[in-house]
């Protein structure tokens, strides 16, 4: 058994936990399936708890070009609500971010290994993809939305699961200027679709939609984005004529978090908690699961493991219910959306609600 950390998955939460071992004196080895760092399916907008753990992590965002974000906007139908941030949050392409996060992990003194996988994992044991086993103390799971066999999630119940999708747009100044310096969210029955700038100029369109909708667009991101942008002028603007092709993810089990831990095994980011992704918090809840995952093995090693979990599964309960309640009203039907984006212009509600969903 060695006592050498094996940390599988290099994004934000297998990164970060990376660079926090590092510091404690740990010489962990991180193994990432990816030779390139890729633009993981994501929404790319960074709360202003996300950006204080950055921080933390030395990552200096405004130097990646980061675009600063201070508002959010609701569209339903013909409602729109517009709300100031409790704080500055940020939008940040994920090729920028993860590579970022990955690079501070070796300076950090992680050893990281790319374009390896882990196949399989039983207790104390790891398959690699090069072909050797890897028999750690301590293993630090952060494979994000894929499962390693060994040591699956349960599987989703839902009849009808949520898929992501996700646009990358080309846009003239006009249509830029359109979404500016806020995080938009045009909400539709059965899913949500969030528009971002992020440093390359581009708006990120990011969705969570029900695979029953997509079937009803012929199973065609394409057509459903612009099914949505018929429904919606202020999206059509946005958008524009061309559509380019999307980029798209299975089921993604939200509400899912992990309760009980097991020792040696510290569950990190999506492979702990999932939370509806309209909070945008899920790289919070990554880094967070880092930084308790790192604290918990610094006091007592392998066996911190499942007190960790445990924490980690109390801090995440709120955010996660009230982001799966604002989720439901929102995508629910047409008419509780109009009646979320209404609430939403209450004062303060907005700001009470972007404050209740994080970490
Ligand atoms: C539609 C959508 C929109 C979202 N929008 C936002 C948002 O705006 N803001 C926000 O904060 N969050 C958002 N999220 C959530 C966020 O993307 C995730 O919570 C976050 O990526 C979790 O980080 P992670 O490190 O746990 O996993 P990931 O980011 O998925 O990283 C996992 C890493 O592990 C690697 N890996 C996987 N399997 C293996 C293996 N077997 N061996 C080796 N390496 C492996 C992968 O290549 C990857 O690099 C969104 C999610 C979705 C689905």
């Amino acid at each position: 058994m060695s006592d050498a950390p094996l940390i599988i998955g290099g994004g934000p939460a297998g990164s970060a936990v990376a660079i926090h071992l590092a510091r404690a004196g740990a010489r962990p080895l991180l193994i990432e399936r990816q030779v390139e760092t890729g633009d993981a399916l994501c929404g790319g907008f960074l709360s202003w708890r996300t950006l204080a753990r950055l921080d933390d992590l030395s990552i200096d965002i405004n130097g990646l070009g980061a675009q600063p974000i201070h508002r959010v906007r609701l569209f339903a139908r013909d409602r729109i609500t517009e709300a100031k941030l409790p704080a500055q949050g940020a939008g940040l392409s994920r090729k920028t971010l993860d590579s970022a996060l990955l690079e501070a992990a070796g300076r950090a003194g992680a050893q990281v290994l790319r374009g390896i996988s882990a196949i399989e994992a039983a207790p104390g044991r790891v398959r690699l993809s090069d072909g050797t086993m890897r028999e750690p103390a301590s293993l630090f799971l952060a494979t994000g939305k894929r499962d390693l066999r060994g040591l699956p999630r349960p599987a989703s119940r839902d009849a009808d699961p949520e898929l992501g999708l996700r646009w990358r747009l080309s846009v003239d100044g006009n249509r830029a200027a359109l979404v500016g310096d806020a995080i938009e969210l045009f909400l539709f029955e059965g899913g949500y679709v969030g528009l971002l700038m992020q440093e390359d100029g581009r708006i990120n369109a990011c969705a969570a939609v029900r695979k029953s909708r997509l079937a009803e667009a012929d199973g065609r991101p394409e057509t459903l984005l612009a099914r949505w942008a018929d429904a919606s002028p202020a999206l059509a603007a946005r958008i524009g004529s061309v559509i380019p092709p999307a980029d798209a993810i299975g089921a993604v089990p939200y509400g899912w978090r992990c309760r009980v831990g097991a020792p040696g095994l510290f569950r990190l980011g999506d492979q702990a908690a999932v939370i509806p992704s309209l909070a945008g918090e899920g790289m919070g809840i990554a880094l967070a699961s880092a930084t308790l995952a790192a604290a918990a093995w610094q006091r007592k090693g392998a066996n911190g493991a499942p007190a960790f979990q445990q924490a980690l599964a109390r801090a995440t309960a709120r955010p996660l219910a009230v982001a799966g309640l604002i989720k439901q009203l929102g995508t629910r039907s047409a008419q509780t959306a109009s009646l979320l984006v209404a609430l939403a212009g209450l004062p303060g509600a907005a700001r009470l609600a972007a404050r209740l969903t994080r970490i």
